[in-house]
């Protein structure tokens, strides 16, 4: 029972050094966010001891009526937060959910149809070397040159083209909203079911600022720990009429036992999800979000070749557009940490720069909104990134201002490390 500073304190060390990171920083990585200590204690609990293959009430091992009473409150919970008729709460991850959700829909060698990596899709929506891309088919929308928004005129030509089995809707650096009634018709017009992956934008969804996809799809895949705001991992919502083939294609069609003590911490993450709490952050989430694209889209910007893709944002993330700027994303993700705000650089669609340099960045708001941040917190925020941005910076003053603001909104502050 020797605590963990004495059985591995090299280990430990890691952990003090990651919390004085998270503190001392300001997190802007948009798929990023902290777990309140609840979630940490559930996750961090005598749960991931337990064997719980199967569901609940039909497990393959004894000793399960506590964990089966974890899991039905998680799949009640998450059910109810966005109005699903089933939900399957044990994919270890957004990538095993989704996919289990196309184990379960279609087969080896069936067309996919999602959106262009390049242009915001994620590695699962049908990537070359990505099992998505090996096992089908793929074709890609991509968004339009002009606008940069995704043109459903061009998802429906693509989709009578390539007449897919599957469609997939769903982004990982888009900073607009998605039609998914329009995917809807157009799944139904090719004889396509309709998946939607809401990993990044589920915590808006369950907040009531963002449209549901759940009424749409068959099937909706995401992760927890995005704007949900809960433990790594992922869920998979759907139909009474595809309950059955999710939940035998999740286990045993491509995980063993579950997580128990992830599926614990993802109850407690849908129970604060439902809570007014949650919503009015969420609201400080997209707030933020417009402070930050409008900060970057004045004529100081311009000026320094800096610009924001689509003109603005609907969601939680900005996407800096870098092609008129003398920094390419690489530089510009270096210069904000030397600040000390992280970031990832991002490619922008039609990027003239190689994947490991980029032109664009992309900036979220939700782990400062779960930190406490309003308006006037991400209007110095946005400040200081536009400053950074500029071709000669004051590092040394930049980093100051945001120790001001770490300071001002202490994270995590009674607990340790390990929660
Ligand atoms: N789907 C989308 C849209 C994502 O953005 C991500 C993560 O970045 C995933 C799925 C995969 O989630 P995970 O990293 O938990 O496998």
């Amino acid at each position: 029972d020797r605590p963990l500073s004495e059985v591995d304190p090299e280990i430990a060390a890691v952990l003090d050094a990651e919390l004085g990171r998270q503190r001392d920083t300001l997190e802007m990585i948009a798929s990023e966010n902290f777990a309140p200590r609840a979630v940490m204690q559930a996750q961090g609990s005598v749960l991931t001891n337990k064997y719980a293959e199967g569901y609940p009430g039909k497990r393959y091992y004894g000793g399960c009526e506590h964990v089966d009473v974890a899991e039905e409150l998680a799949r009640t919970r998450v059910k109810a937060l966005f109005g699903a008729q089933h939900a399957n709460v044990q994919p270890h991850s957004g990538a095993t959910a989704n996919a289990a959700a196309m184990h379960a829909l279609i087969r080896q060698g069936d067309g996919i149809l999602g959106l262009e990596l390049a242009h915001g899709g994620h590695l699962t929506h049908g990537m070359k070397i990505n099992f998505s891309g090996r096992m089908y088919e793929v074709s890609a929308y991509g968004v339009d040159p002009q606008t940069f928004r995704v043109d459903m005129d061009v998802v429906r030509a693509t989709a009578l083209s390539s007449r897919p089995k599957l469609i997939i809707a769903g982004w990982s650096a888009y900073p607009r909203q998605l039609d998914f009634e329009a995917f809807r018709s157009i799944a139904d017009e090719v004889g396509a079911h309709l998946m939607v992956d809401m990993a990044h934008f589920a915590g808006l969804v369950a907040a009531g600022l963002h449209p549901n996809p759940v009424p749409h799809a068959d099937v909706v895949t995401s992760t927890v720990h995005k704007t949900l705001a809960g433990p790594r991992s992922g869920v998979i919502l759907t139909t009474d009429e595809h309950a059955k083939k999710i939940d035998s294609a999740v286990f045993p069609g491509q995980q063993g036992g579950p997580l128990m003590h992830a599926v614990a911490a993802k109850a407690v993450a849908f129970k604060i999800a439902g809570s007014e709490e949650f919503r009015e952050r969420q609201t400080r989430t997209l707030e933020g979000a417009k402070i930050i694209a409008e900060r970057l889209t004045a004529a100081d910007a311009k000026e320094a070749g800096v610009s924001v893709l689509t003109g603005g944002t609907d969601v939680h993330l900005v996407l800096v557009d870098l092609r008129e700027s003398q920094l390419d994303g690489k530089q510009a993700e270096d210069r904000l940490h030397e600040v000390g705000i992280t970031v990832n650089r991002n490619a922008v669609p039609f990027d003239p720069r190689p994947p490991m340099v980029t032109s664009g960045l992309r900036i979220g708001t939700p782990a400062l909104a779960t930190r406490g941040f309003g308006a006037a917190e991400f209007t110095e925020v946005a400040d200081i990134i536009a400053l950074a941005l500029k071709p000669s910076f004051d590092a040394d003053a930049l980093r100051a201002r945001v120790a001001k603001l770490t300071e001002r909104f202490p994270l995590y502050p009674s607990a340790g490390a390990t929660a």
